[in-house]
């Protein structure tokens, strides 16, 4: 058949609509690629951006847990210097929290080399968006720089949830280190604890230092969270001690042997505040003997009769003295004419008692001569009148202590007792 016109109209047609449908074929499916690259772009964008919030998330995490570390490692430490081993039950649960302290210290890495603690990185472990900082946001021009682009993003999202999940496995192990830091701190508290409760104070110590040391135990068992473990352990150290010191103290106090004699500005101090030893003294010192025959045989030319009615006296004698007035007007009655054993400055070898004993000495011519000459050989009347407060004594006109001429003179001018003279007191402390 031969092509006419017509033929060819149709066949141009069909060609011409041939071509026009490939062509919006092809448009339609070049057009559908390039919407799902942006898509894919786009989606690839959100993508990224959120495994790049939760990466931060997880880093600020992070930073936080490992400032919390470094506090409570430092806090740990403190508390292990704090913890003397004699103070627990289990010297090994301060060891367990040293331990404890350094696997923190590992896991959070907080230490150096040379064991100092290290600074945080500051601000964030992980700065801003590193990864993300060079990628670019806005949609590329075509299909390939599309795709392109879309991979990028998803290989750096992949990155960054891999980031993230490490940063949360970190803060997870210091959590850990930190829950197991404070197990240890409560096994240690838990064995200062027991210790302190079955610590026996010494029978002696004192009332209020017993009263402390139980409340700082009980205090050891009852903190609350973030409690400061140092204070409560030092308390309770501390109020240990001064039990166990009140108790030597006392036991001391008992033991007449050990009291020191107390020589204030040299002087020999012997009075309610101020022990001797009991086996402090043999006599009357020599001195103290040739000052009084001095004073007799002058006295004697002025026409008085002096002599010495008691002399040195013995712990053990004024302990008999002592008890005997006790018994007879009581404690308080006796403490104020005759002294505690010890605390008699008969036994000091350095007094004596004149003539009679006996308040009528002070206003006889005799006793009245010794009030204003006693010093010239050395004495002093020891008890004025009026000085009970602070002598501790009621007037002894005849109670007499040899200090040495320039002493005795200098007091006697001044007018004032020797307690008065020295600055000290003259009381028993119970
Ligand atoms: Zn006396």
């Amino acid at each position: 058949m031969k092509f006419g016109r017509r033929q060819w109209v149709i066949t141009i047609s069909l060609v011409g609509a041939l071509i026009v449908g490939v062509g919006a074929g092809f448009g339609v499916w070049l057009f559908t690629q390039t919407a799902g690259a942006t898509a894919e772009f786009s989606a690839a964008v959100t993508g990224a951006r959120e495994a790049n919030g939760e990466r931060n998330r997880a880093a600020l995490e992070l930073n936080e847990t490992r400032a919390e570390a470094l506090a409570r490692h430092t806090a740990a430490l403190a508390l292990v210097a704090a913890t003397e081993p004699s103070v627990l039950d289990d010297a090994a649960t301060r060891e367990g929290l040293s331990e404890s302290a350094a696997s923190l210290a590992n896991t959070a890495g907080l230490q150096t080399a040379d064991g100092e603690s290290a600074r945080l990185p500051d601000p964030l472990l992980v700065t801003r968006a590193p990864r993300l900082a060079g990628t670019s946001f806005e949609m590329p021009g075509n299909r390939d720089t599309k795709r392109e682009a879309t991979t990028e993003l998803q290989r750096e999202t992949a990155a960054l949830v891999d980031e993230s999940h490490r940063l949360h496995a970190l803060t997870s192990d210091i959590d850990d280190a930190l829950s197991a830091l404070t197990a240890a701190e409560d096994t240690l508290m838990a064995s200062a604890y027991a210790k302190g409760q079955t610590t026996e104070l010494p029978e002696l110590a004192a009332d209020d230092t017993k009263d402390a040391y139980a409340a700082a135990v009980t205090a050891l068992s009852s903190y609350e969270e973030g409690a400061d473990l140092v204070a409560l352990i030092t308390t309770y150290t501390r109020a240990l001690a001064a039990a166990i010191t009140s108790a030597e103290e006392a036991v001391r106090a008992q033991d007449p042997a050990s009291v020191e004699p107390s020589y204030i500005r040299g002087i020999l101090v012997v009075n309610k505040t101020y022990g001797l030893p009991s086996w402090f003294g043999d006599g009357l010192t020599a001195e103290t003997t040739a000052a009084f025959d001095r004073m007799r045989a002058d006295a004697a030319s002025a026409g008085h009769e002096l002599y010495i009615s008691s002399g040195f006296r013995s712990y053990g004698s004024q302990e008999s003295i002592y008890n005997r007035y006790v018994a007879a007007d009581g404690q308080a009655e006796a403490d104020r004419y005759s002294a505690r054993p010890g605390h008699s400055e008969h036994q000091s070898g350095l007094t004596f008692d004149l003539n009679c004993i006996c308040e009528a000495f002070g206003h006889q011519a005799d006793g009245q001569w010794v009030a204003d000459n006693a010093h010239r050989y050395g004495f002093i009347v020891r008890y004025p009148q009026a000085k009970e407060q602070v002598t501790g004594y009621i007037w002894e006109p005849w109670h007499l202590r040899y200090l040495g001429i320039d002493v005795a003179t200098d007091v006697f001018q001044s007018g004032l007792t020797l307690e008065e003279y020295l600055g000290v007191t003259s009381k028993y402390s119970n």
